[in-house]
């Protein structure tokens, strides 16, 4: 029975996700192996890197990729890097099929004059120094201002915010970095502002985000209520028999529910502005202020008044998407790897996740996206090639974690955060995890 050898790189939702697709079609007539291939010592990517510390919830997905990764032709090789161990042609050349899944790790630029002053962070590089990103480990951010301004409106525009904006105290029982920690208990950040370039009818955050924030205990969040009851006529007017979809009806529904929720008159707030795109950030060296073009809505498009507005802030988070790598051997348009429904053209490449199609959705999106790849690799496979793996390409003393490595990690990190009350403590940086990876 015809028997493949599949190359996953990346070790997030996309690459677990399309390996799980691969091990359900494996029948007595079809087999895989399934190597997966990952730059950090650590495995899971957005999901230990990206998704919120508060949101433990939507973690408990490394479950079904633990369990995915412990089946028998399933083998991690971590700490291996692309460009660096090995090429891409090393792994086309000996695998049936190589599957990129290597997400999208760069942020998107404002383009605007005074992005690049000191404390004006993307939130690709504020996002994995919260989350203990050993990339990240010397960052610093000054949080001694009173307020910050983050650009965007989508979810993690709403997350950086919300990780500024709450009282430090409801983060002690997560996994945030201890670096972070101790930065947000001495933050001086009482006020939060969040922008969005077009209206509340336009925004990204999904409802359920929308829905916690006036569940925060310390934090008062303002909606402007009339701008909402705008935005609720202007998406009818656009809208066919005067009908809103669903999830934009239920988005308005629980910015309503935040506008009229009372103000407890906490000390720290978050606030909503819409129709305010970034044009300049201000500061001698440093970030001091921020200019907005006024923006209005007219027929479903943005019009800049010339009418402006700033807000004096020490902190600029700008949230507004996500690019891929560049990856030598392989062509990036637009963003992200050039594809065809995932197949990279005239090659055994595919890709699957945000290096596909771009950083959109939410970590279940990636099931039925990979899973629609996997079904597109499966129906190109030819003769199985009988040439090697990975581990003939790498040197005998290269440090490689495999998957009972990187459960040594996985369970000294949870044993570290017991006595703290924390899910975990991440290792800090590349060295002190291969450490932790020792017997
Ligand atoms: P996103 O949802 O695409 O939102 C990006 C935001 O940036 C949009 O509001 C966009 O506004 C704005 N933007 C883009 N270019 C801009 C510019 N030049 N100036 C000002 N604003 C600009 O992206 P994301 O927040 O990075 O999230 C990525 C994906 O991860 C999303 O699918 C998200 O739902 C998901 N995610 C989910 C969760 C969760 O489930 N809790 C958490 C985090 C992320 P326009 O619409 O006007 O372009």
């Amino acid at each position: 029975m015809p028997h493949y050898k599949i190359a996953i790189v990346g070790a997030g939702p996309s690459g677990y996700f399309a390996a799980q697709a691969l091990q359900n079609m494996v029948t007595d007539e079809l087999s895989f192996s399934i190597d997966m291939i990952e730059r950090l010592p650590t495995p899971w990517g957005l999901v230990r890197s990206g998704v919120a510390p508060d949101h433990p919830k939507i973690k408990t997905v490394a479950k079904v990729f633990e369990k995915i990764a412990n089946e028998s032709n399933f083998r991690l090789f971590a700490n291996v890097e692309l460009g660096k161990d090995f090429s891409i042609q090393d792994l086309a050349n000996r695998y049936d099929a190589v599957v990129m899944a290597t997400g999208s790790s760069i942020g998107k630029k404002l383009g605007i004059p005074g992005e690049e002053l000191a404390n004006s962070f993307s939130a690709a590089e504020f996002v994995p120094w919260y989350n203990t990103h050993p990339d990240f480990e010397s960052m610093t951010v000054d949080l001694s201002c009173d307020t910050a301004v983050v650009i965007g409106a989508g979810n993690v525009a709403m997350d950086c915010a919300r990780m500024l904006a709450v009282d430090p105290s409801e983060l002690d029982p997560t996994d945030t970095s201890e670096i972070a920690m101790k930065a947000l208990h001495a933050s001086k950040i009482r006020k939060v502002y969040i922008a969005g370039r077009r209206g509340p009818e336009n925004a990204a955050f999904t409802s359920p985000e929308l829905r916690e924030l006036p569940k925060l205990e310390h934090t008062d969040v303002y909606f402007d209520a009339q701008m909402i009851e705008d935005a609720h006529l202007r998406a009818v007017a656009q809208s066919e028999f005067g009908e809103l979809e669903k999830h934009l009806a239920s988005n308005l529904e629980a910015m309503r529910a935040i506008a009229e929720h009372p103000h407890a008159g906490h000390e720290r707030s978050m606030e909503f502005k819409f129709l305010s795109a970034p044009k300049e950030i201000k500061g001698n060296g440093k970030v001091e202020e921020i200019v907005f073009g006024i923006n209005k809505m007219e027929d479903g498009k943005v019009i800049d008044t010339g009418q402006t507005f700033s807000i004096k802030c020490g902190l600029v988070i700008t949230a507004i998407g996500y690019e891929c790598d560049p990856i030598s051997g392989i062509s990036i348009e637009k963003g992200k790897i050039a594809n065809n429904d995932g197949r990279v053209m005239n090659s055994n490449i595919y890709t699957v996740g945000w290096a596909k199609r771009g950083p959109s959705g939410v970590i279940g999106t990636n099931k039925s996206d990979a899973a629609e790849v996997m079904k597109l690799l499966v129906n190109d496979l030819g003769p199985a090639k009988s040439s090697g793996d990975i581990t003939e390409i790498l040197p005998s003393d290269h440090l490689v974690i495999d998957q009972s490595a990187w459960q040594r990690i996985n369970e000294r990190e949870i044993a570290a955060g017991e006595p703290l009350g924390k899910p975990r403590v991440k290792g800090t940086s590349i060295n002190s995890l291969l450490e932790m990876s020792k017997i």
